[in-house]
């Protein structure tokens, strides 16, 4: 294997992303970067001064004062925001549907792409997100596009929800699924797509281990 190499990982939301890209992280002994948690916690910030999500001007200046940045404990990434560890505040609805609107404005993206590429070119790593491939890292080694149904995604995380003994509707979480995907694939910087040197992987009639020997065997191939 290369001394360095980075795994791109993109897709929808739900497609099982950050579960994958944990589990081939620990397999490879590499860091996880979970892109999507520097796009909450920006998010987050929006909207505790009070930016409206559709206010692109507002966003464009607002997030020029949040410095994020991320750091490991015990190998589990923390996303921190001016300094404060927000990693256990940003996985909310509120929080999920800012992210969604906030990541098309360009100079949030332009300034979390920065923070990304400055880590995969200091460590090995699986990146996730959803312009990994096509954006950030287009040099990548490995190239994956992991998706489902969105019946199949939805249901999933339903079932993370009621596990967490959070009350929900299955219908809610599937046409939330969709609105954010529609978002994500249609916005005109960095929209959700596969990159033309990525694998399709569809997730939605396999389970995680599944998953998981697909693309060890895919990194193996590739990186030999
Ligand atoms: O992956 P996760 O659902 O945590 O991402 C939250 C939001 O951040 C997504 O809906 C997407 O709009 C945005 N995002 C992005 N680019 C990335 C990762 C996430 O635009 N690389």
């Amino acid at each position: 294997m290369k001394n360095r190499f980075a795994i791109a990982i993109d897709g929808p939301a739900g497609a099982g992303k950050s579960t994958i890209a944990k589990n081939l992280s620990k397999k490879l002994g590499v860091i996880y970067v979970d892109t999507g948690a520097m796009y909450r916690a920006m998010a987050l910030y929006l909207i505790r001064e009070g930016v409206s999500a559709e206010d692109a001007a507002a966003i464009s200046e607002k997030c020029a004062s949040a410095d994020i940045s991320i750091a490991f404990e015990d190998g589990v990434q923390q996303v921190m925001l001016n300094g404060e560890n927000v990693s256990g505040l940003i996985r909310t609805e509120e929080v999920s549907s800012m992210a969604s609107r906030s990541s098309a404005n360009a100079d949030v993206r332009a300034r979390l792409v920065v923070l990304q590429r400055k880590l995969a070119s200091e460590k090995s790593l699986v990146m996730d997100g959803r312009d990994i491939g096509t954006v950030v890292l287009p040099g990548a080694e490995v190239k994956i596009y992991l998706t489902a149904s969105s019946a199949v995604r939805a249901k999933r995380r339903y079932e993370e929800l009621l596990a967490k003994g959070e009350q929900c509707e299955l219908a809610q979480i599937e046409a939330d699924i969709i609105e954010r995907d529609h978002r994500d694939m249609t916005r005109e910087i960095s929209p959700l797509k596969q990159a033309e040197d990525a694998v399709l992987v569809d997730t939605s009639d396999m389970d995680i281990e599944e998953v998981t020997k697909v693309l060890m065997d895919l990194v193996e191939e590739k990186c030999g």
